[in-house]
């Protein structure tokens, strides 16, 4: 039996969870130091601007934490809020200018835009130089080429989550359920780089779960609210959730958590809502390996990998 397997011994247990936590503090100790060792000075460290248009509240949220995280690692930042009145030339305006400016090492548009501005356009307007988020069709090639430059943060994350957890990704069945370009098509090329058998799944496929059950490493990037049950995961499977879905009803938090049902309808009362991924977490503790936990996976090492992108592109551009 394949060691990523459940054993006869194994089932019953829980699935291990995969904390992001430790990881992505450690990714950004790795960060701070490189950037104290080669960026003495700290008026001539790497600097990162990121651009927020309207007042989307979950985008608010990310953005602080972006900038948070470069505060904590010592990179530089310039947080630039823009009404939602913003026309396209106006943003493309502002993109150039921060591409012509020599301190200004990456540059990050807060998804999603309103919906008066074409996101693509946007994207191609940045530097691929400054392109951190990896969404320029500049980097998307390099990556499809397997030259990649700067890779999408969450992707990338998962890849460091498997790696430092010493998951084996050579040879194994990968799948890929969603194929959105920040998430899903960047996943199945760094899988596929990885030496994995991928497979892509997305909202036409038939039969899902007879594809996604002969996984051993199964990704979910759907925006589905637990819709990755029991029946669609090899056992002893590594399960990665990408989703974060927000779940206000207390029947569906005890449907969906098991034994951490009263904890999450606690979250629930008091905030008016709890995060659940794509995948359903009691019952793929029952049969997966290991999975990641929503919130303190994947949305972690996001960030994370923000900084190091950011980094990356001060040494790619400064020396
Ligand atoms: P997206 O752009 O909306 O794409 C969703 C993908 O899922 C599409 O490819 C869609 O297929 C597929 N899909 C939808 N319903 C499906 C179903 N029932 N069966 C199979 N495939 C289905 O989503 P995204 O931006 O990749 O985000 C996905 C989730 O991840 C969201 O919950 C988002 O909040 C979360 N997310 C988390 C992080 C993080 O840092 N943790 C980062 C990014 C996103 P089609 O292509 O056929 O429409």
């Amino acid at each position: 039996m394949a060691s990523d397997q459940k054993s006869i011994a194994q089932i019953g247990q829980r699935a291990e969870l995969l904390d992001g936590a430790p990881i992505a503090d450690q990714i950004k100790r790795e960060v701070a130091s490189e950037i104290s060792q080669h960026w003495p000075t700290p008026e001539t460290r790497p600097c990162l601007a990121a651009i927020i248009v309207g007042d989307d509240p979950a985008s608010a949220v990310y953005v602080k934490n972006k900038i948070r995280a470069c505060s904590e690692v010592g990179i530089r930042s310039e947080h630039i809020a823009l009404p939602e009145s913003t026309t396209a030339p106006e943003l493309r305006e502002l993109i150039i200018s921060l591409n012509s400016r020599n301190e200004i090492d990456g540059i990050l548009v807060q998804m999603p835009l309103p919906a008066s501005i074409e996101e693509a356009t946007i994207i191609e307007t940045i530097d691929p130089a400054k392109d951190v988020d990896g969404f320029h069709p500049v980097n998307v090639g390099r990556l499809a080429l397997g030259r990649p430059s700067f890779v999408p943060c969450t992707p990338a994350g998962i890849m460091e989550l498997l790696t430092r957890n010493k998951i084996a990704v050579r040879g194994k069945n990968a799948c890929v359920v969603g194929r959105s370009q920040i998430v899903g098509r960047p996943m199945a090329q760094l899988l596929l780089q990885h030496d994995a058998t991928v497979t892509i799944c997305h909202s036409k496929t038939q039969d899902l779960k007879s594809v996604t059950s002969q996984a051993d490493i199964l990704v979910v990037a759907i925006g589905r609210p637990g819709l990755i049950g029991r029946d669609y995961i090899k056992p002893g499977a590594t399960v990665i959730d990408v989703g974060m879905n927000k779940v206000s009803d207390e029947s569906a938090a005890r449907e969906l958590f098991g034994d951490d049902a009263e904890r999450r309808i606690e979250i629930i009362a008091k905030r008016g809502y709890t995060l659940v991924g794509d995948v359903h977490p009691a019952e793929a503790d029952e049969v997966a390996g290991r999975r990641t936990p929503v919130p303190g996976g994947v949305g972690l090492l996001t960030v994370a990998m923000l900084m190091r992108n950011t980094v990356k592109a001060a040494r790619l551009r400064r020396g």
